[in-house]
């Protein structure tokens, strides 16, 4: 076995394989880039060196400076986690020329899997079935567009190269290719480096079904079960399980074993994902990652295998811990992606620094024997205090829950998104929350079209224990006033220090809040008279009382006949208060500090993220609709179009394509008089 190795990646993974290492007692060395100087796998790492600026293309794709990092640290192998260089066949070579040992398959495994119309082709003659479609060499457009009208809209396009979904693009009419192909091209040849596509017949309602493979140098290849990651968005994950739900025994043994035959096609080693698309009891091959992936925890909680220490074992030499026969699976798991990013705005990133950050109580990757199981499991690479930044990947956490039974599972999820508490960027918790208790979801009815076919109701308003909340805010905000004015009268009681209270004599105070959701004013008005107390607002009156919680941030309260407890993170004027597994936040309009606000002016068209201005569609003068394309930006490796928010003519474009834009930039000035001129006349 190894004695030191390098990791090459950042965040979670990086975290998640530092912990077998410490568990197995072998040294890691982590990498980081300007960005990440004081992040968290740095610090989970026994020795850090520092690779590059903050750009992943300056810093984790940069193959030389990784290479000499592992040679200068004197790490015996490379662990490349995913995402960044984790299939570059280059930097695999790379390793191999320093010889440092690269804990992943053979270079002409990546090579063969590393293109997905290359891959087809090696499964077709391995027999493994393929959705219909073309994946041919010969890339000339009106061929590809004769090969679409051929297989029959719809169809799906994608990078050839790619991953994440990035690329991929749905076409429903013949009229659509042309555009859809250009678009698509330009996103993989940014995101990939390399623009060739291919076109499969685009399946309604299938399931994404996956299955692990392990394989060793010994020519030992086995399946670990499978997983269903069919709740997608914009083809990404967003929550997967282990076993897939409702497959029959012959059917999981079927993938299992077709998953096995695409592997020892490729002369496979480590760790390896065969992904199938399924519709009904048909299953077709799409490709095969052949790295870990991010949801393989749930694979560990069925299995109760650290899978990272199987790679680690593999890539010594040793053969695979356990044979076919010997693995079982033990009940159910669930992960769920915790993304920084606002589902409501079409899951665009959201970014900045994490001010609060609470996590069910859990296993941060339990260390021990056989410790990769537990009721529920946290893998974060980020701490209370870190930022978010436009760079990479906007995760925050994988939550991960064990259950006898999916019911169970699924209860254990739900509780546990409950307690997940964020201020700072936005989170997709709440709608994931609404996924788990969806029935659709809960009743395991599940394919690739969940999110869309039920998005008014996962976009829907709810119900939020808003008076509840509001008695929360109040009492964190009288206990913030009371709390001043008691350090200037030394006075530890807050009741005898509130502003304004005279003992015996009526006292009403009123607080002023704005609910950030609603974007309403609202005031509560707390009035003492006597030993009674009450909170009015929204016209209702209810006696009231409140104290401090144990811990940060834990008040109670009660409101009429309501108790409630929570907490409340305080950030300047804002009060995010966190009760009955709903976050609500109110804004304290301090009427006095406020005065010299301004408004936004209007007819501003401005970023909704950081990110870079790819192509600028319109010239000043033209003359737009509403929804008219105006601006395509990328983030976080995503193509984003800016559309025009009404119709109007373009007086400025304040950007070139090539630009870098900051988050509310102003992007282009757009008249929208003319437009309204113009349609009285
Ligand atoms: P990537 O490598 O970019 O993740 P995949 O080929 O793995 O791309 O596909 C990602 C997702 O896109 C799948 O999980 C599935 O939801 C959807 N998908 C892929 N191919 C098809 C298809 N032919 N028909 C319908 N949906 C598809």
């Amino acid at each position: 076995m190894f004695n030191k190795i390098l990791i090459a990646n950042r965040g979670e993974i990086a975290c998640r394989v530092a912990a077998t290492c410490k568990r197995l007692g072998i040294a890691s060395v982590a990498v980081y880039s300007d960005a990440d100087a004081n992040a968290k796998h740095v610090a989970a790492c026994d020795e850090a060196v520092h690779i590059g600026g903050a750009t992943a293309a300056e810093s984790y794709l940069r193959v030389d400076r990784i290479v000499q990092a592992a040679r200068a640290s004197g790490a015996q192998a490379v662990h490349p986690g995913y995402g960044f260089l984790s299939e570059n066949e280059a930097f695999a070579q790379a390793c191999e020329a320093a010889g440092i040992a690269f804990i992943g398959p053979p270079v002409e495994a990546i090579a063969a899997m590393g293109s997905k119309a290359a891959a087809k082709a090696l499964m077709q003659s391995a027999s493994v079935p393929l959705v219909p479609g073309y994946h041919g060499d010969d890339q000339d457009a009106a061929l590809l567009h004769r090969e679409a009208d051929a297989i029959g809209y719809p169809v799906l396009l994608k990078a050839s190269a790619g991953g994440g979904g990035k690329g991929m693009r749905v076409v429903e009419r013949s009229e659509d290719f042309d555009a859809a192909l250009a678009s698509c091209k330009r996103e993989a040849a940014s995101s990939f480096g390399n623009d060739r596509v291919l076109i499969e017949k685009y399946l309604t309602r299938p399931r994404h079904v996956e299955v692990q493979v392990f394989a060793d140098t010994l020519g030992g290849t086995v399946y670990l079960f499978d997983r269903d990651c069919s709740v997608q968005r914009r083809h990404q994950k967003v929550l997967e399980e282990a076993p897939a739900p409702g497959l029959p025994s012959e059917m999981r043994r079927a993938m299992g074993e077709a998953a096995v035959a695409a592997a020892r096609a490729v002369n496979y080693v480590g760790a390896g994902t065969v992904e199938f698309i399924m519709t009904g009891a048909d299953f077709y091959f799409m490709e095969m990652n052949t790295r870990l992936q991010v949801e393989h925890p749930v694979t560990e909680m069925v299995t109760g295998l650290d899978l990272v220490e199987w790679q680690l074992r593999v890539a010594a030499g040793e053969p695979l811990p356990l044979t076919q026969p010997e693995l079982k699976l033990d009940g159910h798991a669930i992960e769920a992606r915790i993304y920084a990013e606002h589902p409501a705005r079409g899951f665009l990133p959201s970014t900045g620094r994490l001010k609060h950050l609470r996590m069910p109580k859990g296993v941060e990757f339990a260390i021990g024997s056989g410790g990769v199981k537990a009721a529920v499991r946290i893998d974060s690479g980020v701490r209370e205090g870190d930022t978010i930044t436009p760079f990479y990947d906007p995760m925050i956490a994988k939550l991960i829950v064990h259950g006898a039974t999916r019911e169970e599972a699924l209860s254990r999820m739900s509780h546990a998104l409950r307690a997940c508490e964020v201020v700072g960027p936005h989170t997709n918790v709440e709608f994931l929350q609404r996924i788990v208790t969806s029935v659709p979801f809960s009743s395991g009815d599940l394919d690739t079209g969940l999110i869309e076919r039920h998005h008014d109701a996962l976009f829907s308003a709810t119900r939020k224990p808003f008076r509840e909340a509001v008695a929360l805010a109040c009492a964190a905000l009288l206990n913030r006033e009371g709390g001043e004015a008691a350090r200037n009268t030394h006075d530890a009681s807050p009741w005898s220090a509130l502003s304004h209270w005279r003992l015996n004599s009526g006292y009403t105070q009123t607080l002023n809040w704005r609910d950030v959701e609603k974007e309403a004013d609202f005031p509560a008005i707390f009035a003492r008279d006597g030993a009674a107390q009450t909170l009015t607002f929204d016209d209702v009156s209810d006696r009231f009382t409140w104290w401090r919680g144990d811990g940060p941030h834990a008040f109670g309260a009660t409101l009429g006949d309501q108790h409630v407890t929570g907490r409340v993170f305080i950030d300047g004027d804002a009060f995010h208060v966190f009760c009955r597994g709903d976050a609500l936040a109110f804004e304290w309009q301090n009427l006095l500090a406020h005065a010299a606000d301004t408004e936004h002016g209007e007819g501003r068209l401005t970023a909704p993220m950081p990110g870079k201005v790819i192509a600028v569609l319109v010239e000043p003068g033209a003359m737009v609709e509403k929804g008219t394309p105006l601006i395509v930006m990328e983030a976080m490796k995503m193509e984003h179009t800016i559309g025009a928010p009404t119709a109007g003519t373009v007086s400025e474009v304040l950007y070139a394509v090539g630009d870098q834009v900051a988050d509310g930039a102003q992007l282009l000035v757009l008249d929208v008089e003319w437009a309204a001129h113009a349609r009285c006349a």
